[in-house]
């Protein structure tokens, strides 16, 4: 019986210092892309059943991410004094 070893997956661990390395890692290659990206490339190779919350729990704390998807800040000035 042959196996074929490319179509086999390599199984992370859900809360394990290595998926969350994994995870950052690919971040930074793929240039801080979003959660879709990021699964599609993970997925060719590893397989974690909660990859999705995962993904997203690590993106979360990137702040590069945070200042590029903060809001402006859009105060009111105060009238001037007459
Ligand atoms: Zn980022």
């Amino acid at each position: 019986m042959e196996c074929n070893t490319s179509a086999a997956l390599i199984l992370l661990p859900a809360e394990h210092f290595i998926t969350k390395r994994l995870i950052h890692q690919t971040h930074l290659r793929l240039k801080h892309t979003g959660v879709k990206t990021m699964m599609g490339a993970l997925r060719t190779e590893f397989w974690n059943r909660k990859m999705r919350q995962a993904l997203k729990r690590e993106t979360s704390k990137c702040t590069r991410c945070q200042r590029l998807d903060s809001r402006h800040f859009d105060e009111i000035p105060a009238p001037l004094p007459m």
